[in-house]
């Protein structure tokens, strides 16, 4: 029988009230609402640091960032005290035709570090906003330029840009077929998971040029199509392609940016320069909602024009450039630096892929560990249920969410030496406790 939400909601009654609140009035996002109360959720009351506390009081080491967006961790006093400073000022006011200081003081942070020539940004509040303006400031460039034919966009195979209509185009599985009707056709080039997936797209941009506006990747790390790692240099050899056939780059950077990967930008790792770049996730260290479109100053350019004229981009969000976020995001950027974060990352990445090789690597469960930085997965074999071993981490005290077959491993930037040993002597117990009960948990 098909489980029925008041049964769940039952269910959930004899263990939590607030999970049971939770159950009849939140809807949450890629959950089945029907067996979300048995699926071990946590619902949070306060953290500190990397751990979150349940309204029992009981704590989870947050190894999945909050879905990728914390970095320093939560509660950081310091980026507390960014946001009280500006709620003293004010919360919000709109950019459309006017300014905010917290917001020109973080595009000029911002401005020396993002790897474009002569940045500007225009801001959203999610990364799949973003993903939606870089796809109109693409097809908007050509339209101004004069050459109007340029409209198509070029996209990898388990590609993931969000969940809006057109960066759900742009992607690829995530039961996005549900939605075919509303995406529009993209030309669709394998993934990062397929040997000399580079070469193969480099020749499908070449033959489709004149039609092309922009190729979209995520560069280095597919994150939410299973954590595919590329090589640097076949990224480039894509932007090169790109830049050689006339068609825009966009990176988007909403997993990969600030520190994930080991440098604060994957695309600087890769040693490439997008015309459009699209930050979101950890822009504010994951304390609000905010995403950003970077755009070259060649492209800017090509928008400028007469007042109220046909060259300017018709687009914008009402939250886009909150201040609050943007104090918030402006301190981020300064403790990445003053702490030393970057350094962090690569040496918890070394020893975090050493715990996994020698105790993950080697279990019958496992099909296979990817790790760029601290952003990663375990890959287990088809027999074994990816989301009933997270399940037995959470008890555990550690919270991991599983995408698809795949554990990813995500922790805070800031994560230690002890907090790694931590999740991997959890996850490691957690799948021998789901191995022994058999296929399914
Ligand atoms: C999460 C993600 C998005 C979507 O960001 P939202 O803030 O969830 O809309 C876009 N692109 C990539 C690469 C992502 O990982």
């Amino acid at each position: 029988m098909e489980p029925q939400p008041t049964e769940a909601r039952r269910y959930a009654a004899g263990m939590n009230d607030w999970i049971e609140r939770d159950a009849t009035r939140v809807w949450h996002g890629f959950t089945q609402m029907a067996t979300f109360p048995l699926q071990e959720p946590v619902i949070v009351d306060r953290a500190e640091g990397r751990e979150l506390i349940d309204n029992e009081g009981r704590r989870y080491f947050d190894a999945i960032s909050s879905l990728w967006v914390t970095t320093l961790g939560h509660h950081v006093p310091d980026l507390d005290a960014a946001l009280t400073d500006q709620l003293g000022k004010v919360a919000h006011t709109t950019l459309l035709g006017n300014g905010n200081r917290a917001v020109i003081e973080l595009c000029e942070a911002l401005a020396r570090v993002v790897p474009l020539n002569d940045p500007h940004f225009l801001f959203a509040s999610d990364g799949a906003s973003a993903v939606e303006q870089a796809l109109k400031c693409a097809l908007q460039y050509w339209r101004n330029i004069g050459l109007e034919e340029k409209s198509g966009f070029l996209a990898l195979r388990d590609a993931y840009h969000g969940d809006t209509i057109g960066a759900l185009s742009l992607g690829d599985g995530f039961h996005s077929e549900h939605f075919d009707r509303l995406r529009f056709p993209v030309l669709r080039a394998a993934g990062y998971a397929t040997p000399g997936w580079a070469e193969q797209a480099c020749s499908m941009i070449a033959s489709n040029a004149e039609r092309l506006a922009a190729v979209v990747i995520e560069p280095l790390v597919q994150a939410a199509g299973g954590m595919q790692i590329a090589r640097p240099d076949e990224v480039r050899m894509l932007a090169e392609c790109c830049r050689e056939n006339g068609v825009l780059l966009i990176c988007d950077e909403v997993a990969t940016g600030f520190g994930r990967t080991g440098s604060l930008f994957a695309s600087r790792r890769c040693g490439i320069q997008p015309d459009l770049l699209v930050l979101g996730k950890g822009i504010t260290g994951g304390y609000l909602p905010m995403s950003a479109t970077v755009v070259s100053g060649r492209v800017y350019l090509a928008f400028m024009g007469e007042d109220l004229g046909p060259r300017t981009f018709y687009h914008g969000h009402s939250y886009g450039g909150n201040a609050l976020a943007a104090a918030v995001a402006t301190r981020h950027l300064e403790l990445l630096v003053e702490w030393n974060v970057l350094a962090n990352v690569e040496a918890r990445s070394k020893e975090l892929a050493q715990l996994l090789d020698e105790r993950i690597a080697p279990l019958r469960a496992v099909t296979g560990v990817r790790l760029c930085g601290l952003l990663g997965g375990v890959e287990l074999a088809p027999w074994i249920s990816a989301r009933a071993v997270c399940s037995e981490a959470v008890r555990r005290g550690v919270l991991l969410r599983s995408l698809g077959q795949v554990v990813p491993l995500v922790p805070p930037l800031t994560t230690t030496s002890e907090e790694l040993e931590r999740v991997v002597s959890v996850l490691e117990q957690a799948i021998a406790a789901v191995g022994e009960n058999g296929a399914d948990g």
